[in-house]
């Protein structure tokens, strides 16, 4: 571990790492210094289901979903590792009349922005799906460009790629406190001792407030327990993966052919706990048995559970905070937090390099909440 650096980054998920990575390819940063809590893959970006769309309501994140979707497409290739990428489509059905209109309207902002998603009847849906019972299905959306791939070789090709540019990595090392003298930050204190410094990004994920408030920064995000599971492996007959807006069911097939899906739980536990319950498998066999009744057969093998980091608009908080200098947020990305760390990630190094601000780091500045200035975005599963 470093005593000193010239930035610090709490938090080795995928946001934290994918920055790291970044900010050492730019080249422009000294040393660079990454404090793990526990494991690499310990927070969400080692437990999510590994969805990425480009299927949203507002421009914004189409925009930046279509650049990192293209990032994940080539991540293969820079880090030479294999990431199980698949692009069978996301196709996103519809209960209600509120979501059918949601739908309607995010298809249209979706084709502006020049995707090719289309708007279908449950008839046309079910041709992507024929296993489908759309009993009660009231529309559908699909664009064929989405994907499914396995987290894990993402955040280990992050690191790789990092510590191959000089990034320094320790893991099982928390951050305990931040020393702050005025607006300016002079060190990082850990379990492991201390290193000066006086630049910090926090990228403790569903922890981040707890970090943020060891520099006197308070974050109005919570954290939300989201529960996942993975069935037995099934011959490949799955294409797109599937998810209803109205109960936040989602299911995907992964490359290896196990079913990998989850289901909202409005009722769950807001805690960093990622412990299973039988609650969640009752409601998600539920759910999954009525889109595709024959699944009822089908054997779960593991269930395991991670944290959502929502904010109170879902809506993440990126760059720099007003009472601390350069004390830069990457936080609140809720359930598609993984998607967006490559394109996430390139931003903010440039930021961080160069203090250049663009729209976005406005947009989903920290002040928002104060000023009131909340934003929206309908199509957030679960
Ligand atoms: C079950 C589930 C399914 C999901 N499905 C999807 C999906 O299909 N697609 C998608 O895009 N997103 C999905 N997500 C969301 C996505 O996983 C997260 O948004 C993303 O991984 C967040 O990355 P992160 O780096 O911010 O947080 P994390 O991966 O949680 O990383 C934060 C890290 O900070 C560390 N840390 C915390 N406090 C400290 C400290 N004091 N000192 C040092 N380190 C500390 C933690 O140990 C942790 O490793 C899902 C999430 C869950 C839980």
């Amino acid at each position: 571990m470093l005593e000193a650096a010239d930035l610090v980054i709490v938090g080795g998920g995928i946001m934290g790492l994918s920055t790291a990575y970044q900010l050492a390819k730019l080249g422009r940063f000294g040393r660079i210094q990454v404090l793990e809590a526990s494991y690499l893959c310990s927070g969400a970006s080692g437990r999510n289901g590994g969805g990425v769309r480009t299927q949203w309501s507002s421009a914004t994140n189409v925009d930046l979903m279509k650049e990192s979707l293209a990032l994940c497409r080539q991540f293969a290739r820079e880090h030479r590792i294999n990431t199980w990428f698949r692009q069978g489509g996301y196709l996103f059905l519809a209960r209600s009349e509120a979501t059918r209109a949601l739908l309607e309207a995010s298809v249209e902002t979706q084709q502006r922005c020049g995707l090719p998603t289309e708007l279908l009847d449950a008839h046309r849906a079910r041709r992507h799906v024929p296993e489908l019972c759309l009993d009660g299905v009231l529309a559908a959306s699909y664009n064929a460009e989405d994907a499914v791939v396995f987290p894990w070789p993402f955040v280990w090709g992050y690191a790789e790629g990092a510590r191959a540019l000089g990034v320094h990595i320790d893991t099982f090392t928390r951050v305990l406190g931040i020393e702050r003298r005025g607006r300016h930050l002079e060190a990082v204190v850990t379990e492991r001792g201390r290193i000066a410094t006086s630049a910090v990004v926090n990228a403790a994920g569903a922890q981040s407030p707890e970090v943020a408030r060891m520099a006197g920064v308070e974050l109005p995000n919570r954290p939300h327990r989201h529960e996942i599971c993975a069935t037995e492996p099934l011959k490949p007959w799955l294409g797109p993966l599937v998810a209803e807006l109205d109960g936040g069911l989602y299911f995907s097939q992964s490359s290896r052919g196990e079913l990998v899906g989850g289901i909202g739980d409005e009722r769950g536990p807001d805690t960093t706990s990622q412990a299973s319950s039988a609650r969640f498998l009752a409601r998600y066999a539920r759910a999954l048995c009525r889109v595709v009744p024959r699944l009822g057969a089908v054997k779960v093998l593991r269930q395991w559970a991670g944290s959502y980091d929502l904010t109170p608009d879902h809506n993440p908080i990126l760059g720099s905070v007003d009472p601390v200098t350069d004390f830069f947020q990457v936080s609140g990305f809720m359930g598609h937090g993984f998607m967006m760390a490559p394109v996430i990630g390139r931003l903010l190094a440039e930021h961080i390099a160069t203090g250049r601000s663009t729209e976005l780091f406005e947009r989903w500045n920290l002040r928002r909440f104060a000023e009131g200035r909340l934003l929206s975005e309908g199509m957030i599963i679960g």
